[in-house]
C-alpha cells in the first residue's frame, strides 16, 4: 500500500515498482552473519525499487522511475560467484508502478516532471520503457554527469541505455549540472555525487516541514551508524561515504525533517534521531 505524507500544500507519496534480489557481495562491509534476518531463503537480500510522487499546486513530480515493465534474469555468472545454488530466477522484478500510480489517482499524462536521482537501471525504467516515453507530458530531468559515466559507455542492448536513448530521441530530456536545481515550487534537487557522479537527492519544503528523498545516497539502514558499509555499484565508495555522512549529519536530530529512501524495506517515511549510542531510524 502506498504511504502518503501530507504537508501544507504538497503531498509526497511512496510508491513501489518492484524489487531487486541482491547477493551479500553487493554490500561490502556488511556482516550478514551478524544480521541473520536480512537474507531471504534464496540467499539474497530483497530491496524495493521505490519511487516518490510529489503533488503540489500545478505540478506532479515523479522521483525515480523504477525497473520498468520487465523482470531481469539472475545472471548465471553472478549466481556462481555468489555460490547461490539454485540460482534465483530474477535479480530484479518490476512493473508495479503504473498500478500504484493509478491507485494514487494519477494517470501517466498527469505527470509533469520525472526526476531521476541517477541513471542506474532500477531507477530509470518507466521514463521510456523500450525507448518510448511512458509519461507523455513529462520532462525527464537527470544529472548530466551520469550520461558520460553510465549511458555512453554501455553496450547498445543495455537496458538503461535503451531507456535514456529513447527519451533523448523523444526530446524530453533535461540534463542538469548545477549544485542545486528547482524542479517545482518547493521542490529542489541537490547534487550529491559518489554513488554516481550525477547523483541528486530531492528536498521538498512546505511551510516549516521538509522531506528529503535520498535516492541511493544512503543504501542500507545500517549505514546510519557504520561508515564501513558501502554498495557494490558505488562509482566512488569514498566519495559516496563523504556525501552520505554529510547528509546524515544534516538530517540527524531534526524533528521537522522526514526522510524517504529508495531501497529500505517497508514503505514508511522515517526520521533520523540521535541517542547516546548513535543515530536511530524512527518511523515518521
Ligand atoms: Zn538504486
Amino acid at each position: 500500500m502506498a504511504m502518503s505524507l501530507r504537508m501544507d500544500r504538497i503531498t509526497v507519496t511512496a510508491l513501489n515498482d518492484g524489487a531487486s534480489h541482491l547477493p551479500p557481495m553487493f554490500y561490502p562491509g556488511l556482516d550478514f552473519d551478524a544480521h541473520p534476518g536480512l537474507l531471504e531463503t534464496d540467499g539474497t537480500y530483497h530491496i524495493p525499487a521505490r519511487c516518490f510522487l510529489i503533488q503540489g499546486d500545478g505540478f506532479t513530480v515523479l522521483v525515480d522511475a523504477g525497473t520498468g515493465p520487465k523482470n531481469m534474469p539472475f545472471p548465471a555468472e553472478l549466481a556462481a560467484a555468489a555460490a547461490l545454488d539454485p540460482a534465483p530466477e530474477f535479480i530484479a522484478v518490476g512493473g508495479a508502478l503504473p498500478g500504484a500510480l493509478a491507485a494514487a489517482g494519477v494517470a501517466p499524462q498527469d505527470v509533469t516532471t520525472v526526476f531521476l536521482t541517477h541513471l542506474h537501471a532500477d531507477h530509470v525504467g518507466w521514463a521510456a520503457p523500450g525507448g518510448k516515453p511512458f509519461f507523455p507530458k513529462a520532462e525527464v530531468m537527470y544529472g548530466a554527469a551520469d550520461w558520460d559515466a553510465l549511458i555512453a559507455p554501455a553496450p547498445p542492448e543495455d537496458f538503461a541505455r535503451i531507456v535514456m536513448e529513447g527519451a533523448r530521441a523523444a526530446g524530453v530530456l533535461r540534463p542538469v549540472d548545477t549544485a542545486t536545481v528547482e524542479i517545482a515550487p518547493g521542490v529542489v534537487a541537490h547534487h550529491t555525487p559518489g554513488h554516481t557522479p550525477g547523483h541528486y537527492i530531492v528536498r521538498v519544503t512546505d511551510g516549516d516541514q521538509e522531506v528529503y528523498l535520498t535516492g541511493d545516497a544512503v543504501h542500507h539502514p545500517l549505514q546510519l551508524n557504520s561508515t564501513g558499509i558501502s554498495f557494490l555499484s558505488d562509482a566512488d565508495a569514498g566519495h559516496a561515504l563523504k556525501t552520505r555522512e554529510e547528509l546524515l549529519a544534516r538530517l540527524a536530530g531534526r524533528d521537522d525533517v522526514v526522510v524517504g529512501t529508495a531501497h529500505f524495506p517497508g514503505s514508511r517515511f522515517q526520521r533520523v534521531g540521535v541517542e547516546d549510542g548513535g543515530r536511530t531510524w524512527t518511523d515518521a
